[in-house]
């Protein structure tokens, strides 16, 4: 028998990721470690409360948001970023600081 005895649960650490629904206001943590580079990923990322994919995702260490779901289609007056070759993200799976995760400027 352990004389130690926990009062409250041990603290988990606060979730670096959250995400905001732009249809219904819910918003929640995100279980990522880091900002996910697949675009699989983020497609399928879904609010918890409707369903929706219209999300914003905010990463509480960089202070980015990212409106999801990203746009697929090119727009045709815009110009690629020569940052991130139009992924909007860094090598380090980072927003892109040139076109704030965009991927044209
Ligand atoms: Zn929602
Ligand atoms: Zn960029």
């Amino acid at each position: 028998m352990s004389a130690l005895v926990l009062r409250f649960p041990a603290p988990e650490p606060t979730p670096r990721f959250w995400y905001r629904c732009r249809d219904c206001g819910h918003s929640r943590p995100l279980p990522w470690r880091a900002w996910p580079c697949r675009e699989t990923t983020l497609a399928a990322v879904r609010c918890g409360s409707c369903a929706s994919p219209r999300i914003t995702a905010h990463d509480t260490a960089t202070r980015a948001t990212v409106r999801l779901p990203r746009p697929l289609v090119v727009p045709p007056v815009r110009y690629r970023c020569g940052d991130c070759g139009t992924t909007g993200l860094t090598s380090d799976c980072l927003t892109c600081p040139a076109c704030l995760g965009a991927g044209f400027i």
